[in-house]
């Protein structure tokens, strides 16, 4: 298969080849014979980082000299995973480091496996963030992201007799070589103290933030490389550093940020990201975190724009400000903040600038998710930015009374200060009425915004909503996670589908071409034995790689609805020992991990494996179903899991899932979908054809109606005698010789109202589930819909959306 290398090729593989060597022993002090994989991978990666470093300087100059409006892109996460792989496509250097390692009698593999993620996120939301900075750098956007460089990143999970154990994630930071510390631009960032109300000169009003302490930040960048186009952006990420006057307050988040709290001094604000996802963790040290964030990226702004211009009107043609969530939503409060107490702004040209530069991205419906801050806590660490947030208020309730006159019940209603139990700072509402636009996740997501979420805040200002339907780079979810699905498209397609994955659309024309349909069908097996090697190594699992592997990959939730997966298994395994089984067979995939302080969801893992005990070990099932859970879910690992996917499951209760992104990879790799009408699942289904979707469930609109109705989850458990049966079986002792230790569950489900409707929708699953095995029975017209499904995905690049923040947000539309 491998060309004969060209002289010119000999000639950049053994220069590449030296380099390595050189940043071996001058930069990590070591030669190759006692140099570890990972001290390879360091060395390698340091040489990739010089390459990309001359183009960082010329993509930077070349925006500034173009005077190009500079995206500033707000998160407390990014979730980017291992970096070399990617780094090495984007540069066109992949095949020549295979033959330069392979020349020292080393194996890229091995050494690329060696590279530990970067794991600064939970879940959807911060990879969101790693896809949208690859695109930018791919687009030639000038822009940045901008987030925390936490010591700790999410929590490594194992599992122990089946229960989840959290163990601290130390990903090395300050060793790794992908980061540059710029300790000579370290900024400062004040906190505490008090205001002294003081007259200025002309006699006005002039508020003084007194006595404050301070905090060190620390920037450090990441490069990000755009794909095969010179273009290197960054990702900055600050580090917070005490100075010798700032007593940290100690904080207590459960077991498991104790445990890290052990190994801490008094520097702790970007010791660890919070690992809990859609749920509010409220605690101090998350306010600090937001404000560190948001403080040091403001002086970033300032810093960029007055290279551009000394004249603060033209804030907004130089700088836009992406919120990703409301996490970062004091940027809004910061930058009044600069603009009136700093630079001596107008208060209402101020207000406009601040509104013209930010814009605000809404994730989430779930009323635990939406921050509140209370109004103490303000008070006590950053007392000049409440009065500031007041002062916002109070001018926005006045439109509020000129747009409807004596409506009371509004002004409290869109106060952005709850008063009852407890005054709080309602964030989303500070988010919206700073931005000039506020935008959804999906279709589906970004109506429900409106109609359901802030009907009144539409209504006063319906300008500022609109949607963005997430996506996903193909750079890393099919180029580097799926080589042999990218070989594929580059055979068929050409190699222009990397940047213009509308090119997709081509492969229908292939669907009826059985030599394709057959290089489909080895492709996926391919990827499946290769899972199976990870299963068996991993879990000590052994799997069939002919089997449907049906897949849910995920944070572990509720509404995410793992159980009711679970609970289709275990009719499946109910019918199988009553001698009625569906045609197998099957293997049901598990990974996520659980946010530590969440008792619900760190059960439904443990249920999960149990279950997997006793379906694996039953002779009666005769290996015909089997149930794994792949421990510590990561972003390395769904690149191993989602090229070997048949089936996906996007199973979330109906208008809970603001998008979804994990449903994007799995069909972009050729996985048909089961799944409900939630976020991006409604798209993804037109695009892809109905017909190869196999959907289900109540609608949101019909959730919504049942809600209100106030259905009986009892009932439903009561009327149905084959559910019933799989339900009694949580208390059966079927699963564990503990026969209360799933109770919880149980009750969940029927006597506590089953508030995410697993009862109500199991039926049309189980149908659904039975539809999918029946079919994927004929390995021909099953791969024929994969096809069908991959042509429909082009749509769901990250490029695209993008495209669409720029044109409709950022108002950047000159992209090539
Ligand atoms: C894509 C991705 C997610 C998001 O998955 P959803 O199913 O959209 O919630 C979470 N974690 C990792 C590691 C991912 O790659």
């Amino acid at each position: 298969m491998k060309n004969i290398p060209s002289t010119q090729e000999k000639n950049k593989i053994n220069e590449l080849r030296n380099c390595i060597l050189y940043e071996l022993k001058y930069s990590l002090g070591m030669t190759l014979s006692n140099a570890s994989s990972s001290d390879i991978f360091s060395a390698l990666a340091l040489v990739v980082r010089r390459n990309q470093m001359d183009d960082y300087f010329s993509t930077q100059e070349r925006h500034y000299q173009a005077r190009k409006k500079r995206i500033y892109y707000i998160s407390m996460e990014f979730l980017i995973g291992q970096s070399l792989r990617n780094n090495l496509i984007n540069q066109g250097m992949m095949e020549i480091t295979k033959a330069a390692l392979e020349s020292l009698g080393l194996d890229f593999e091995i050494i690329a496996k060696s590279e530990e993620d970067a794991a600064l996120g939970n879940g959807g939301l911060g990879r969101l963030a790693a896809c949208f900075i690859d695109s930018m750098a791919t687009l030639d956007i000038a822009g940045s992201g901008h987030g925390i460089k936490y010591e700790y990143g999410l929590f490594h999970q194992q599992i122990q007799d089946g229960k989840q154990i959290e163990k601290p994630d130390d990903w090395h930071a300050s060793h790794s070589p992908w980061l540059i510390e710029h300790q000579s631009q370290a900024m400062i960032i004040p906190l505490y103290g008090r205001i002294v109300k003081v007259q200025d000169q002309q006699g006005d009003y002039n508020p003084m933030w007194m006595d404050w302490k301070i905090i060190i930040g620390i920037p450090h960048d990441y490069l990000v490389s755009g794909y095969n186009n010179n273009t290197v952006n960054s990702l900055r990420l600050y580090s917070a550093c005490a100075s010798d006057s700032f007593d940290i307050h100690i904080f207590n988040h459960g077991d498991y940020l104790n445990a890290v709290n052990q190994k801490i001094a008094s520097e702790n604000i970007s010791k660890v990201l919070y690992p809990s996802d859609e749920v509010l963790a409220g605690k101090e040290l998350r306010l600090t975190q937001e404000y560190f964030l948001v403080a040091c990226t403001l002086r970033d702004v300032m810093h960029d724009f007055f290279l551009h211009s000394t004249d603060l009107n033209q804030l907004p043609e130089f700088v836009a400000i992406q919120l990703n969530d409301t996490h970062p939503a004091l940027a809004i409060v910061e930058l009044m903040r600069i603009l009136v107490d700093e630079y001596a702004v107008d208060w209402d040209i101020a207000w406009d600038l601040t509104q013209r530069v930010c814009a605000y991205t809404n994730h989430t419906l779930m009323p635990e998710a939406l921050e509140k801050w209370s109004v103490t806590l303000f008070e006590l660490l950053l007392p000049r930015h409440l009065q500031i947030i007041y002062e916002i208020n109070k001018r926005f309730l006045l439109e509020v009374e000129r747009w409807q006159p004596g409506r009371i019940d509004l002004l409290a209603s869109m106060s952005l200060i709850e008063e009852i139990p407890e005054k709080k700072v309602r964030m989303a509402y500070l988010a919206i009425v700073g931005s000039h636009k506020v935008n959804g996740v999906a279709k589906l997501h970004s109506e429900l915004i409106k109609s359901n979420l802030v009907p009144d805040f539409y209504h006063l200002m319906p300008e500022k909503f609109t949607n963005q339907t997430n996506g996903v780079t193909p750079r890393r979810w099919i180029q580097q996670a799926n080589p042999r699905l990218s070989s594929f498209l580059d055979r068929h397609l050409g190699n222009k589908w990397v940047t213009n994955l509308n090119l997709l659309t081509k492969l229908k024309a292939l669907t009826d071409d059985r030599n394709i349909i057959d290089e489909l069908v080895e492709i996926k097996k391919y990827n499946k034995i290769k899972l199976s090697h990870i299963v068996s190594q991993q879990q000590g699992i052994v799997i069939n790689p002919d089997a449907m592997f049906d897949c849910q990959i995920k944070r572990i939730h509720e509404y995410k609805r793992q159980l009711l997966n679970i609970l289709y298994v275990i009719r499946v395994y109910q019918k199988i020992i009553d001698g009625a089984a569906p045609i197998l067979p099957k293997v049901h995939i598990f990974s996520g991990k659980a946010a530590p302080g969440y008792a619900m969801a760190k059960l439904i893992i443990q249920l999960i494996n149990q279950v997997a005990l006793k379906v694996n070990n039953d002779p009666k099932v005769n290996g015909q179903l089997k149930v794994v859970f792949l421990e510590d879910y990561k972003v390395s690992l769904a690149e191993h899991v989602i090229p070997a996917a048949d089936l996906s499951e996007q199973i979330s209760t109906a208008g809970t899932e603001a998008s979804g992104t994990s449903n994007m990879k799995l069909a972009m790799n050729g996985a048909l979908t089961i799944g409900t009408l939630d976020g991006a699942n409604i798209e993804i289904r037109d695009a892809v054809g109905h017909e190869n979707f196999y959907s289900f469930g109540l609608s949101a609109h019909q959730i919504a109606e049942q809600r209100a109705a106030g259905r009986s989850s009892y009932d439903e458990y009561l009327s149905h005698a084959e559910l019933k049966a799989t339900i009694d079986s949580l208390i059966s002792g079927t699963f564990h010789s503990d026969k209360n230790l799933f109770s919880p569950i149980f009750h969940m489900l029927v006597s506590h109202g089953d508030h995410y409707f697993h009862l109500a929708d199991f039926d049309s699953y189980y149908h659904a589930q039975s539809q999918a095995l029946a079919d994927y029975s004929d390995t021909y017209s099953w791969h024929q819909r994969a096809l069908r499904t991959i042509s429909g995905m082009g749509e769901f690049s990250s490029d695209r959306t993008i495209r669409g923040y720029s044109a409709d947000i950022w108002g950047i539309d000159s992209l090539k």
